[in-house]
């Protein structure tokens, strides 16, 4: 019992102790691991929809070629170099400022005595097409020669991804911009690129230009752009758009380099503070500092929801505790019972080999005497003869009681059922035990009634319940020598009674003794002897019988036994 305490100890509870530990700590990482969940997924929609707006500026980019290509097709290149700006603004809505530039830093177009904004462009620009270094953000474009030899200079080293920090401090937006500005010329941005993009902040402004270098060229020339940001902001409305399986749950939004909305996913949505998105992504350099933020309609829901799932995690892991505990106490239980039977068989062993040894020698012991003439007492010799009889009915009892226990345990026990007066096999069964019990000097009184009880029964099965009930009531008589068998039919059942005025049943062992091996008094203290298999085939015929066999105390003391079948008559 010791060892397999143990082994439970060791194989069972003290591994569950240790995963209810780790489920326990697991519980307590529920909102963290709910919001980084959730925060994955939403960075890849903010994600996508900045891969649309930069999609959106590569197609602008190719647009605005196409218009070059196309006012070139139309007129000399000469001429449209002085006159670029005004046929750029009138072909295109998109473009506030078309401008040209000589390959040696001369800007051809627009005219410093033109419209006030290209005059402005002008005074902006003028330097920094020819010769200055200005702050821009730029991605230099990187040919085959320049990856292969040189390399990258201290501007090209600059990362431009947007990154977004996602930690414990999730949902406070901890958005790192890695998008930065530097000092370059605008020789060295376009290196040997067809096209490309220019972003500045002049005066607080975003300006953002387009530029193309047309093929062939007589005059090498860059055309350039511009853009009306404001226009341009309005084709990225129709891009706002989250996939209804979030839309409840998300806003998303475009926002400027001040944090303003620029476009919603939801237009009736206004954030509390829209510097402070669940998750942020920045669109790139072309649009420095802007970004697309994803804003959770109801911040609370996920903290409401890491709390069910912390609920529904921890009631599986006090449920699970609970299934290991029971199965535990089961485990022991079973183990408890088996052990007892275990000592309850060896008991039996012991008790059986009594049993047998007690008759033999009594039998031993008398027929020599007989066998060896020594008794002239006709009367002597008659008891003698007596006591070997009983004593060879009391061993052939043990031995039918212990070969029909093995039968029944194995299901081959086979009746002989047939219509048989339940009565007769009383009267004769008392009859051929009478001589023995009345020896011992007990009185036997039977009452039955004059009818005959009728059952469906095998009379030697039958017979064999009432000896062991008999013998039982002389074995636990305890000096009182009364033995009583009643027999009558009462609503259709027979009933059978044996009783006695002996010791009667400890409390609590009333059904426990129709248990196999089972013996209410041990027989070392009681000096009875017994195999605690009587009343168990007792019952066992019984029922076989589709009847019972039961116990009822007497209220002036002794045991009453009853043999209940179903009447035939
Ligand atoms: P056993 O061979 O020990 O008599 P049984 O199955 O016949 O086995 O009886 C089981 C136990 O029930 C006995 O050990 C005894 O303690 C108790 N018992 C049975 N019959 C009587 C009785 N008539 N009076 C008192 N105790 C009884």
């Amino acid at each position: 019992m010791k060892k397999l305490a143990w082994i439970l100890i060791v194989a069972v509870v003290a591994p569950s102790l240790i995963l209810g530990a780790l489920a326990i700590r697991s519980l307590r990482d529920q909102r963290f691991v709910l919001e980084r969940q959730q925060s994955a997924v939403y960075q890849g929609v903010a994600d996508s929809f900045a891969k649309r707006i930069n999609s959106k500026l590569e197609e602008k980019q190719l647009e605005f070629g196409e218009k070059v290509q196309a006012l070139l097709a139309r007129t000399d290149e000469t001429q449209l170099a002085t006159t670029f700006d005004e046929a750029l603004c009138a072909d295109w809505p998109l473009a506030e400022v078309g401008f040209v530039i000589s390959p040696g830093g001369q800007v051809l177009s627009p005219s410093l005595f033109s419209r006030p904004e290209a005059r402005q462009f002008r005074l902006d620009n003028d330097r920094f097409f020819c010769c200055d270094s200005v702050e821009v953000y730029w991605t230099p474009v990187l040919t085959a020669a320049s990856t292969n030899s040189s390399p990258p200079t201290k501007t090209e080293q600059r990362s431009v991804a947007p990154t977004c920090v996602i930690g414990p401090n999730i949902g406070t937006n901890q958005a790192v911009s890695k998008v930065a500005s530097a000092p370059a010329e605008f020789v060295q941005l376009m290196g040997s690129a067809k096209e490309g993009v220019v972003a500045r902040f002049l005066r607080d402004q975003l300006k953002l230009m387009l530029w193309y270098k047309p093929t062939p060229s007589k005059m090498d020339s860059v055309y350039g752009v511009q853009l009306n940001l404001p226009k341009f902001i309005g084709e990225f409305r129709a891009l706002a758009k989250v996939e209804p399986a979030f839309a409840q749950d998300i806003v998303v939004a475009f926002l400027d380099d001040a944090a303003r909305p620029i476009a919603l996913s939801d237009t009736n949505y206004a954030a509390p503070n829209w510097k402070r998105p669940f998750v942020a992504s920045e669109v790139g350099e072309a649009l420095p500092h802007w970004e697309v933020g994803v804003y959770l309609k109801n911040p609370a829901k996920m903290g409401h929801s890491a709390k069910l799932a912390t609920i529904a995690l921890a009631s599986l892991i006090s449920g699970l505790f609970v299934v290991i505990a029971i199965g535990c106490w089961f485990v022991i239980r079973c183990l408890r019972k088996e052990l007892d039977l275990a000592q309850q068989k060896t008991d039996f062993v012991s008790n059986v080999s009594h049993e047998l040894k007690t008759p033999l020698t009594s039998i031993r012991m008398f027929s020599e005497l007989l066998a060896n003439g020594h008794v002239d007492d006709a009367e002597k010799r008659r008891s003698y003869s007596n006591i070997i009889t009983a004593e060879t009915a009391r061993l052939s009892r043990l031995i039918n009681n212990v070969l029909d226990f093995a039968r029944i345990s194995h299901g081959e026990k086979k009746y002989n059922f047939q219509q048989c007066d339940a009565a007769d096999v009383v009267r004769s069964t008392v009859e051929s035990y009478r001589p023995n019990l009345e020896s011992k000097g007990f009185t036997v009184k039977v009452q039955l009634p004059q009818q005959p009880l009728m059952v469906n029964a095998d009379r030697d099965a039958l017979a064999q319940v009432l000896v062991n009930l008999i013998s039982n009531a002389e074995k636990y008589s305890n000096g009182t020598k009364e033995i009583e068998i009643d027999g009558a039919r009462s609503n259709g059942t027979v009933r059978i009674e044996v009783l006695d005025r002996g010791t009667g049943i400890p409390v609590g062992s009333e059904e426990k003794i129709f248990e196999q091996f089972y013996r209410a008094h041990e027989s070392l203290s009681s000096g009875i002897q017994g195999s605690g298999l009587g009343l168990t085939l007792a019952r066992q015929i019984a029922r076989a019988h589709g009847g019972d066999v039961v116990f009822h105390r007497r209220e002036t003391g002794g045991s009453c036994f009853v043999i209940e079948l179903k009447s035939n008559n």
